[in-house]
């Protein structure tokens, strides 16, 4: 039986569901793993992860689609995201087989907490690993554990898709040659003073500039950035120091092979921003979400496709991207992985 939740008006936050997957890396190697009832971690006090940070996450969605399946969409994707990040942080990997079966396992055994189609909502997967036993010289753990939680969230734009405001940003996200392009937690912990600072002075998101310049343009603290000439190509921002957001990856895939748009990723100076028809954030949250205008340090770029709404070439890869993980668009072979 499906809980009894009132979907559409359901905010973007952790609740309890019934199952979570745990396993536990110790002596060189992963245990079995298991789905258990227990929400709550049991670590040493002087846990890696609560000392030096070693931690690192991913993020990803299932639907029900409008034929009633369950489905998740490009886990294998995460799966080796999450490997570049746990090589990066000397953590073990999770291998990749098992994450993806770990993920559908997961998102089955909490079924019922899957949204309905056409409600908006979704279930959000969050997959994680830290390093969990004593550490207090400055070293990696030696014991990990990796869990995924799920939880229901509602539509992120309630009542249609609304333009934002951002800001450029003065602080950086990431060094350059630092940790910018994986899912690390200290790479949010980083930005969560500037992202309530640019909230304070009416900002929705930072936009920030690579970090050794303040020349280009990278992405926001959570989301990468898609811009559209006036002739209709999408350009998005090529740096070594961006997060490689799978949204980003596959809209650009449907971009090409599915609306014939031309594509270009490459270094985008500040100074074309007012050049751009149209430009968005991308990531699995809210797929595109639109910009209306950013502010320069009290100059005002006007996107030309405004305030009021999307503009007409993300409107389209945005209903593309979305049909096919609500199963209402045939997908590429491969990108929907169906639980039920
Ligand atoms: C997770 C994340 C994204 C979006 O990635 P998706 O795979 O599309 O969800 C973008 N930027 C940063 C910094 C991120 O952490």
């Amino acid at each position: 039986m499906a809980k009894n939740i009132d979907w559409a008006n359901l905010p973007f936050g952790y609740q309890v569901t019934d199952k979570r997957f745990v396993a536990n890396y110790k002596n060189g190697a992963w245990d079995a793993g298991e789905l258990t009832s227990d929400a709550t971690v049991h670590i040493s006090e002087c846990a890696g992860v609560l000392q030096y940070a070693q931690t690192c996450f991913e993020g990803l969605k299932a639907y029900t689609t409008k034929d009633g399946r369950i489905v998740t969409f490009r886990p294998d994707l995460n799966a080796d995201r999450m490997a570049s990040s746990c090589e990066r942080l000397e953590m073990p990997v999770f291998p990749k087989e098992r994450f993806v079966q770990a993920v559908l396992d997961t998102v089955k055994a909490n079924i019922d907490w899957v949204p309905p189609f056409g409600s908006g909502a979704t279930l959000y997967i969050r997959p994680y690993m830290f390093g969990s036993n004593a550490v207090i010289g400055v070293k990696p753990a030696d014991e990990y554990q990796f869990r995924i939680l799920v939880t229901p969230v509602g539509p992120y734009f309630k009542g249609g898709v609304k333009p934002i405001v951002v800001r450029i940003s003065d602080l950086d996200r990431a060094a350059p040659h630092g940790t910018g392009d994986i899912k690390a937690g200290l790479n949010y912990a980083m930005s969560l003073h500037n992202i309530m600072d640019a909230h304070r002075n009416g900002f929705a998101e930072n936009m920030y500039l690579d970090p050794a310049t303040h020349t280009y343009i990278e992405e926001t603290g959570g989301a990468n950035i898609l811009f559209v000439t006036k002739d209709g190509k999408l350009v998005t921002p090529k740096s070594n120091s961006i997060l490689p957001s799978i949204t980003r990856r596959s809209l650009i895939q449907v971009a090409k092979d599915y609306l014939g748009i031309e594509v270009e990723e490459r270094k985008i100076n500040k100074n074309e921003l007012a050049d751009f028809a149209e430009c968005g954030l991308c990531g699995t949250a809210a797929v595109i979400s639109p910009i209306g205008k950013i502010v320069d340090h009290g100059t005002e770029i006007n996107v030309p496709s405004g305030m009021e709404e999307i503009g007409p070439v993300l409107k389209k890869l945005r209903e593309t991207l979305t049909g096919i993980q609500m199963g209402e668009i045939k997908a590429p072979e491969g990108w929907i992985y169906e639980i039920k």
